[in-house]
């Protein structure tokens, strides 16, 4: 998938500051961020979103939330808080079609799933 910007940023055609590597997926921060932490973990195999994942694939979302857990020590909002958010397809909000786990915190979030 050439033309996707996360495969880019992931295989490094992009040069983005990177919060974490390992062989399975990247972290980086978030263009536009809405919270004052604001990071995106992605694999670095191109998968669409969760509908995608095979039943194999899904041990994938485990290893996304550990180095959420990781990143959220990091960046010492493990203890004030913080929100874990994939979006799916267009009512969820996805805007890129690159599997990603938004990691959010710094701030006081809504109490509201939605909006
Ligand atoms: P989603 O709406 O769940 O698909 O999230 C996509 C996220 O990617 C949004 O929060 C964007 O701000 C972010 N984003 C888009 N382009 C870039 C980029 N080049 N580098 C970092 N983050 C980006
Ligand atoms: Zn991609």
């Amino acid at each position: 998938m050439t033309d996707c910007i996360f495969c880019q940023i992931a295989s490094k055609k992009i040069p983005v500051p990177l919060v974490h590597e390992d062989d399975q997926v990247v972290a980086i921060k978030d263009k536009f961020p809405q919270a004052p932490v604001h990071l995106l973990i992605l694999p670095k195999k191109h998968l669409v979103n969760l509908n995608e994942l095979s039943e194999k694939e899904l041990s994938l979302v485990s290893h996304i939330l550990s180095i959420a857990q990781k990143l959220a020590k990091e960046f010492k909002i493990a203890e004030s808080g913080y929100r874990t958010v994939f979006n799916t397809n267009q009512e969820g909000g996805q805007s890129v079609y690159h599997l990603h786990l938004h990691l959010l915190g710094g701030k006081q979030l809504g109490p509201s799933m939605v909006g």
